[in-house]
């Protein structure tokens, strides 16, 4: 197993999706993917996650902007984030925040978000306004401070760590 320090925080890279979903689920989750760290074996749960998004929109395509790619953007602009989890999460809804910051950014005009469920036939609308737009921008500057912090926030408490591909690392399971 790699030690922390193997790896050194891309401190000054743009703040992508992925790290918004891991702010807000376990900023020592984000502290350790700044850095590189990825668990050594790919997880089940992550391989999982994409093979259901990529067979249940098979005619969408992803939207690239670099530090972040977005499922896909209808007209409005809506952007869509499909996941393979049972249960709507705080963390996905910032991370479709994000996706709204960065495009009104590049100068669209952003309608708002939806997340979908596929396995549980569901989707929870992510509204776009003033104060998501705060709440955006407040995410991010969060995901660079813990990304240049010089220690590793704390972990979790166990149950909190439930399906964390980073369990190994943490906890040493
Ligand atoms: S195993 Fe727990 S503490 Fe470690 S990164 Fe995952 S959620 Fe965070």
């Amino acid at each position: 197993m790699s030690s922390l320090d193997d790896f050194s925080a891309d401190d000054g890279a743009a703040v992508g999706g992925v790290h918004i979903k891991y702010l807000v689920h376990c900023p020592r989750q984000l502290w350790l993917y700044a850095r590189g760290y990825r668990p050594e074996h790919r997880s089940d749960r992550v391989a999982f996650g994409e093979v259901v998004a990529d067979t249940t929109f098979t005619r969408r395509r992803d939207i690239d902007l670099g530090e972040a790619k977005i499922d896909w953007v209808t007209t409005g602009a809506v952007v869509h984030e499909t996941k393979s989890s049972r249960a709507p999460s705080p963390a996905h809804a910032a991370q479709v925040r994000h996706y709204c910051l960065l495009l009104e950014r590049r100068g669209i005009t952003v309608r708002g978000g939806t997340v979908h469920y596929p396995l549980i036939r569901r989707t929870t609308d992510v509204p776009w306004n003033d104060d998501a737009r705060m709440a955006a921008e407040d995410a991010e500057t969060q995901a660079r401070s813990v990304v240049a912090a010089t220690e590793p926030p704390a972990r979790l408490a166990r149950p909190g760590c439930r399906g964390c591909s980073y369990l190994g690392y943490s906890w040493g399971d």
